[in-house]
């Protein structure tokens, strides 16, 4: 036999959209997955044109062009953890949700990317509803912030006990977790993040950072769950590092017209 058989790195798949400038999506992703040890592929679900100004644009690809990715990357490795970001269409987001059934993707965070922090339009319509359809009753984790946790609720969320509301709400769409990131809500100097674990409420509380936007970060948090998990982790802890990863990546982050990027330099 001379195929290699000692591969035995946990492989995290991101499926994102990429943003070339590196700020967020999938460089954003695989920087993440390389940072918790694990072995990053990645999946391009469309390409945009932006830089630290905004979005410019974006084409998305078909299903064949995804099917055309994935199928040769999960033919060859076995993929511990995929992590998906932004996904245009309802057709890519059937397309994900094919694979993931035909290959019995165990453990999927999905990061339900709607809008770029400067405000593009990175989901259409149709595929909200697939991703509420389709997709989440396959994924293990969904990690909205408020304007995602509202649309997939279907009800506006203005503190804690509706974080907690629309966590329940949302997992009733078939999915076992749901993280709600609650950095747009007016809580002071705090950061509140509520994740309901098959009904086991956990309150994450830290400092907010003040002043600077920053691109990259719920892809970060999102690939750094998804590799803790892949490294045997439950999904508490993996919360956790992934948040302390984030909170770390912030302070060192470098800054491009007053926008910070999620990078912390190796060696
Ligand atoms: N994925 C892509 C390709 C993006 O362009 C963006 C934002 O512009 C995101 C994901 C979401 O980024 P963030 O981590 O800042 O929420």
């Amino acid at each position: 036999m001379d195929q290699q058989t000692d591969f035995d790195l946990p492989v995290v798949l991101s499926i994102a959209g990429l943003d070339p400038s590196g700020g967020a999506g999938t460089l954003a992703d695989v920087r993440t997955i390389l940072a918790f040890g694990c072995y990053p592929a990645a999946v391009i679900t469309a390409i945009t044109f932006q830089n630290a100004a905004g979005v410019s644009g974006v084409v998305a690809h078909d299903s064949d062009t995804l099917r055309g990715q994935l199928t040769p990357v999960l033919s060859e490795l076995r993929v511990a953890a995929v992590k998906t970001g932004m996904m245009p269409t309802g057709e890519i987001v059937r397309e994900v949700a094919r694979t993931v059934s035909h290959y019995q993707l165990r453990c999927l965070v999905v990061d339900p990317v709607m809008t770029s922090t400067s405000g593009y339009e990175l989901m259409d319509a149709a595929a909200v509803t697939e991703l509420r359809e389709k997709l989440l009753p396959l994924a293990f984790l969904v990690t909205p912030n408020i304007p995602e946790a509202e649309r997939l609720a279907g009800f506006s969320v203005q503190d804690e006990e509706g974080m907690r509301r629309a966590a329940a709400s949302i997992r009733r769409l078939g999915v076992r977790a749901v993280l709600i990131k609650g950095g747009h809500l007016e809580t002071g100097s705090e950061a509140v993040d509520v994740l309901d674990h098959d009904g086991d409420i956990t309150v994450f509380r830290g400092v907010r950072v003040q002043n600077w936007e920053f691109r990259g970060t719920g892809c970060a948090l999102a690939a750094g769950i998804a590799a803790c998990l892949a490294l045997g982790n439950p999904l508490e802890d993996s919360v956790r590092r992934a948040r302390d990863y984030v909170s770390e990546a912030i302070l060192a982050a470098p800054k491009i017209r007053g926008r910070g990027i999620l990078f912390k330099p190796g060696r």
